[in-house]
């Protein structure tokens, strides 16, 4: 969730896409530079919303290769818990664009086997 808090203190905006900041991060994993519980530090919040909320992608998981990754949304905005609401279904969504407003979704992708966790994008949610 470190990359979450990140980019909630850049503030609300259009679409940003992550991909080159989770490259760079791959990167330094398999360049020794990062360890693997650097880049692997899911907290248990988190490896639960995977579970119960998660979508299972078809991507393999960069760092153990054993999984595909999970993804996991997060919804920012006003009367919204601190740490997010993660939604599931099209009806959560409906009811966050029936509100009153500024609200953005965090794409986050999870590793369910060695917890490898990075922000993927963030979109307004309209
Ligand atoms: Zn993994």
């Amino acid at each position: 969730m470190r990359h979450v808090a990140q980019a909630a203190a850049n503030g609300a905006g259009g679409s940003i896409d992550y991909r080159l900041a989770r490259e760079r991060t791959i990167t330094a994993f398999l360049s020794g530079e990062a360890t693997r519980s650097e880049v692997c530090d899911a907290q248990s919040e988190l490896m639960r919303n995977a579970r119960e909320c998660g979508r299972v992608s078809d991507v393999p998981c960069p760092i153990c290769r054993e999984n595909n990754v999970v993804e996991v949304t997060y919804i920012f905005g006003p009367r919204l818990p601190a740490a997010g609401r993660c939604m599931v279904t099209d009806a959560d969504y409906e009811r966050i664009r029936r509100r009153t407003g500024d609200f953005t979704a965090y794409e986050v992708e999870v590793c369910p086997t060695c917890r490898w966790n990075h922000l993927l994008r963030t979109n307004p949610v309209v």
